[in-house]
């Protein structure tokens, strides 16, 4: 080894000990005549102190070096001088004096500071990786996944489970995204596809016998990458064969818990985690994925403005539609801008509007007057009346009432924006804490208006509600399914389900989803196939990982939490990724580019090289 030690690992009880350490240069300090080096390696940072009488040669290598220089030191460990420790490093309370240094390797100045977290842009951090990766925030982030992957499998292991890898080279199927295609060079004409998930194969694998597996599985969808998606992602991927939704749910919960008292013993994690159906988490919180750390709660006010005069309202209701809304505690100090606002986000999320009033004063909403009440709609309401409504609520005075207006679809949608909205401006969820629950009872199929059929909610393997069959055929619209999702403080963690085992069932679910007889030969023959030797009852789960370490490292973006992430046009910025290929590759996998691909080419070769983009 170039060293005796990791310059994090020093303490006081090393004083004394000649060590040598070996790391990058993290900050030069010239303190006319005394010469200090912040030192780091991968462990962390020791202060080293250079005295050009004692050790004229080091010293004088010190002068020399810049910012992420490699040097090499051998030295000894001294107590710091009293009142100069710092008790903000594990190593604050030593330094080393500096009797030999060394370059291992010089440096160019870094595009953007190590060791200052400063605001870089995406595109450049991507660029340069490496060098992003070394500043602490990024460290950190790859060490805690690091120990969330290792717990993960030792917790898997622990309880009988199989890794069992599966392919990435695959059959398209649909599956919901778009697939990564791969052409084939020996069978012309013909393309493997990158798995989405390796849901049938670890559905075969339970056919296979194998009756608890998991694998920490990279999957690929092609999608446009809103906010926190990336091409490819990585998953814990479950499957268990002789199981009911609850010895999913049961195992998940244990899994969370445990792993957040190994990786996130700062969390409060409350528990046991909450169950919701989708049905009922739809009507409380508007949103099949409810941030619990705050309240916010939905009510249905239908009943309670049928009989007025607001024809908003009325005519909403004999539509068939609904009137819902929730308070919001103390908000009767929300600037009127700060209604505008909500209401520019309720237009943006499809309302036509917002209804909201607020209530001066304290204690409870009765005998209120004209003037208590400030509100767009107090025309057509006594302040009585929406008195009753922030009452129905749950509201006092001081509070202020929002109301949506129209079909469910559309209230949850904009009352879910405007419930995260307000807890964000009026920071009501707290960072500390991670608020697990269960959503169940998934509906089996949605309405896709766009192709004029039914498709699944989770996917096409999911089992519906056996007590539900007969709706197949009559309102597949109203059957419940076994999709479970466990979601996290407002984000969806993992979803999965018990699966369908019998040929016959599933064969009606693809009837229902438009998939024939002789497509779902073509396409699912292998599935349906083994489902007739003896499939046993099984089903599974998926949780991220990308997201589970994100959430414990208090990451919104998961690109914090991926070493060598894509941008969000999906490109490489430091490879070039993706890029042409020479004439003689796209032969020998018979593909011939069309006129775009050809008129793109042209123009990256005249400029902008592929994947260059805007800062983010
Ligand atoms: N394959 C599913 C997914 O990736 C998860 C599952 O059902 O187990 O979402």
């Amino acid at each position: 080894m170039l060293k005796t030690h990791r310059c994090g690992d020093l303490r006081a009880e090393h004083a004394g000990e000649r060590v040598t350490v070996a790391g990058w240069v993290h900050r030069r300090r010239d303190h006319g005549g005394l010469l200090f080096i912040d030192l780091r390696d991968s462990s962390g940072i020791v202060q080293v102190v250079f005295r050009p009488q004692d050790a004229p040669q080091a010293a004088a290598i010190a002068e020399g070096v810049r910012s992420e220089y490699v040097v090499r030191i051998h030295g000894e460990v001294a107590l710091r001088r009293p009142g100069t420790e710092n008790p903000e490093m594990p190593t604050g309370s030593i330094e080393v004096t500096a009797a030999e240094a060394e370059i291992l390797n010089a440096s160019e100045t870094p595009p953007f500071s190590i060791a200052e977290e400063t605001n870089t842009g995406e595109v450049m951090r991507l660029k340069y990786r490496y060098l992003d990766l070394r500043r602490e925030r990024m460290a950190r982030n790859l060490r805690l996944r690091h120990r969330v992957v290792k717990f993960i499998r030792d917790f898997m292991d622990a309880r009988g489970f199989l890794e069992v890898e599966t392919p990435t080279l695959n059959l398209a199927t649909p599956e919901g995204a778009r697939d990564y295609l791969v052409p084939s060079r020996v069978h012309p004409g013909a393309f493997y596809a990158l798995p989405q998930s390796p849901q049938q194969w670890k559905q075969l694998l339970m056919v296979a016998g194998v009756d608890r597996y998991f694998q920490i599985a990279r999957c690929y969808r092609d999608e446009d990458l809103r906010g926190d998606r990336q091409p490819e992602f990585t998953q814990l991927d479950v499957e268990m064969a002789f199981v009911e939704e609850e010895d999913i749910l049961a195992l998940i919960e244990e899994l969370y818990t445990d792993l957040s008292a190994e990786v996130g013993a700062h969390f409060t994690v409350p528990s046991p985690f909450p169950r919701l159906t989708f049905a009922e988490s739809m009507e409380r919180f508007g949103s099949d994925k409810p941030d619990l750390r705050f309240g916010l709660e939905l009510h249905d006010l239908t009943s309670l403005v049928r009989e007025t005069e607001f024809q908003v309202f009325t005519r909403v209701i004999e539509d068939g539609g609904r009137i819902r809304g929730f308070v919001v505690s103390g908000g009767a100090d929300i600037p009127r801008r700060g209604v505008d606002a909500l209401t520019e986000l309720a237009r943006e999320a499809g309302a036509s509007g917002l209804v909201w009033a607020q209530f001066s004063g304290e204690g409870p909403l009765d005998g209120l007057t004209a003037d208590d009440v400030r509100s767009p709609v107090s025309r057509f309401f006594t302040p009585d009346q929406l008195g009753a409504l922030a009452a129905e609520c749950g509201g006092t005075r001081g509070d202020a009432l929002l109301m949506a207006a129209g079909p469910d679809a559309l209230t949850s949608k904009v009352l879910d924006v405007l419930r995260r909205r307000i807890a964000e401006d009026r920071n009501l969820a707290d960072p500390d804490t991670l608020a697990f629950l269960f959503v169940t009872e998934f509906p089996m199929f949605e309405w896709d208006a766009e192709g004029q059929r039914w498709s699944a909610v989770h996917h096409l393997f999911t089992a519906p509600y056996e007590a539900d069959l007969p709706l197949l055929e009559t309102n597949p619209g109203a059957m419940r399914s076994h999709a479970y999702d466990i979601v996290c403080n407002g984000q969806e963690i993992a979803s999965g389900s018990i699966r369908i085992h019998s040929r016959d069932t599933q064969m009606a679910v693809f009837r229902t989803l438009g998939i024939g007889a002789e497509e779902a030969r073509v396409k699912f023959g292998h599935m349906l196939e083994a489902f007739t030797y003896g499939a046993p009852p099984h089903g599974g789960i998926a949780p991220g990982i990308d997201r589970t370490v994100a959430l414990f490292a208090g990451e919104r973006d998961i690109r914090e939490v991926i070493a060598f992430p894509k941008t969000k046009s999906a490109a490489d910025p430091m490879t070039g990724a993706p890029a042409p290929v020479s004439p003689q590759q796209l032969a020998d996998v018979h593909i011939a580019l069309d006129e775009e691909a050809r008129l793109a080419l042209e123009e990256a070769a005249a400029g902008a090289p592929v994947g260059d983009e805007e800062d983010a």
